[in-house]
């Protein structure tokens, strides 16, 4: 059977849920071998074996945290050409994204980015992507070289597959570049306790409608009641009522939860372009026309003042 290389996004050695979703579309296309690289590699095994790896290549060195990405673009590579694989998947981070490209470019193959679903095809994996601010589905494969595709987060479920999860240390031989740009500093970003925007299996997102940055405070109970994200339109951010950062849509983050709930955002195309592809949609708007109720699975006309705080406390009596 092929075999499949999955590039693991782990934070010293904590494999993050984007990469166990790889793992659930690694095992359609083949079997999956994982790379990881950096401070706790090794330690990832467990867990990507648990989730379908049958081989864990891993490799620690100071480069991979000292410098940009191309330290692991190298790896990537020489795990390329170590296993031969039928593809390679990356989750669609930023860093993600430019670990891919980078790849594709050196082994001269085609990318698809953003994919958010993945087949076996007869000639190769088809992969989904929603284009043109989400008004096209497409369906594409790559027609050169390996296919290396990145999958947005929450695009498949994490299913527990056991399989050997066999650990080998990878031989990796730095390209000159890799040194080349040096990572001066690093700033965490002060915790919310919520999860990441993208990355989450609820969003919760408050648009003009909410009408101040104070009362953002009603759109983080809900959240917090339900362990959701924050999100919010591009209108409460430019009225600085809530961080550019959790921006949803054409030019802001691009998310996939199972569940997103809309709250006083009308629907325009350009957040629509962030948040299509949402599993299940719920929106408050208390315009019966507004576009947003196109889209939705789920819609309650009325002022999310009122409905907000008593879904909220709907949701804790029924957590108990
Ligand atoms: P509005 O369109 O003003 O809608 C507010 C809604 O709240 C209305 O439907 C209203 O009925 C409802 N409402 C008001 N009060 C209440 C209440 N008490 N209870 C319930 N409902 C209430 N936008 C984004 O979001 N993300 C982007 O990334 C983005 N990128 C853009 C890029 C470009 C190039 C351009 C041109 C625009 C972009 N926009 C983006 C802006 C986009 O066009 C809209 O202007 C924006 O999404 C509107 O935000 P909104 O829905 O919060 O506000």
């Amino acid at each position: 059977m092929a075999e499949v290389l999955v590039y693991v996004d782990h934070v010293d050695g904590a494999v993050r849920k984007p990469t166990l979703e790889l793992l659930t579309l690694a095992r359609r296309l083949g079997e999956p071998v994982a790379v990881a690289l950096g401070n706790g590699a090794a330690d990832t095994a467990a867990t990507l074996a648990e989730h379908g790896a049958v081989k864990v290549l891993t490799h620690d060195a100071p480069e991979y945290a000292e410098y940009l990405v191309v330290p692991k673009v190298d790896a990537l590579q020489a795990a390329h050409e170590q296993v031969s694989p039928a593809a390679v998947l990356v989750p669609s981070s930023a860093e993600g994204k430019e670990i891919a490209a980078r790849l594709a470019l050196r082994i001269g193959s085609g990318i698809i980015t953003d994919a958010v679903d993945l087949q076996a095809g007869a000639e190769g994996p088809v992969a989904t992507q929603s284009v043109f601010a989400a008004s096209y589905t497409t369906k594409s494969r790559v027609s050169k070289g390996t296919p290396v595709i990145t999958v947005k987060p929450n695009s498949a479920a994490v299913e527990a597959a056991p399989a050997a999860g066999a650990v080998e240390s990878l031989n990796v031989t730095f390209s000159e570049q890799a040194t080349g740009t040096k990572i001066t500093g690093r700033t965490p970003r002060e915790s919310t306790g919520r999860p990441e925007l993208t990355e989450a299996a609820i969003v919760v997102s408050g648009g003009r409608g909410v009408n101040g940055a104070e009362n953002f405070s009603i759109i983080e109970a809900l959240a917090d009641s339900l362990g959701a994200a924050v999100g919010a339109s591009r209108a409460a951010v430019d009225a600085g009522w809530y961080p550019h950062t959790n921006q949803v849509g054409q030019t802001g983050k691009s998310v996939s939860p199972q569940l997103y709930i809309a709250n006083g955002i009308s629907g325009a195309i350009q957040h629509r372009a962030g948040m299509q592809t949402s599993k299940t949609i719920v929106a408050v708007n208390k315009d019966p026309e507004a576009p947003i109720f196109d889209l939705v699975d789920y819609g309650v006309v009325g002022d999310l003042f009122e409905v907000v705080p008593q879904l909220t406390e709907e949701i804790k009596t029924r957590k108990g």
